[in-house]
């Protein structure tokens, strides 16, 4: 949850101060959602989410994703709320990179991530020693 949600203010002092003073190269992005292991803190895939229909770029996501050395399923989550609500009616994934093209629903998507979940148990390396350090 973000701050602005918390407290109904959003801080913007490094948002303004970067698009002010960085070169165009310095582009601010951020995860909507990663799903990682609980036990070695890999990502196992990533969510862009987006409101309904509305446009969304996912380049810079794509490269931040092709860039991994096990690149993750990246995932466009549109999401439609109940009329006059916050409340989540329903969502449709779609692939943007891995996956098989399709899109899925709510049910569908939650069977797929419980997939990639199992498959990534059969080659998670375990703890890393950031991990093992700390407890
Ligand atoms: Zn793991």
């Amino acid at each position: 949850m973000s701050n602005h949600e918390r407290t109904g203010l959003r801080e913007l002092t490094m948002s303004r101060w970067h698009r002010e003073g960085f070169p165009d190269d310095a582009v601010a992005i951020d995860v909507d959602l990663m799903g990682s292991c609980p036990n070695c803190c890999e990502p196992i895939y990533l969510w862009e989410c987006v409101r309904g229909d509305r446009p969304k770029s996912t380049a810079y996501m794509r490269g931040l994703v092709h860039s991994l050395t096990v690149p993750v399923p990246l995932l466009l989550i549109r999401y439609w709320t109940k009329p006059g609500t916050d409340e989540l009616d329903h969502l449709l994934a779609s692939f943007r990179m891995g996956g098989d093209g399709s899109v899925m629903d709510a049910q569908q998507l939650q069977t797929y991530l419980q997939g990639l979940r199992v498959v990534h148990q059969v080659t998670c390396a375990g703890a890393p020693p950031w991990k093992r350090w700390s407890s």
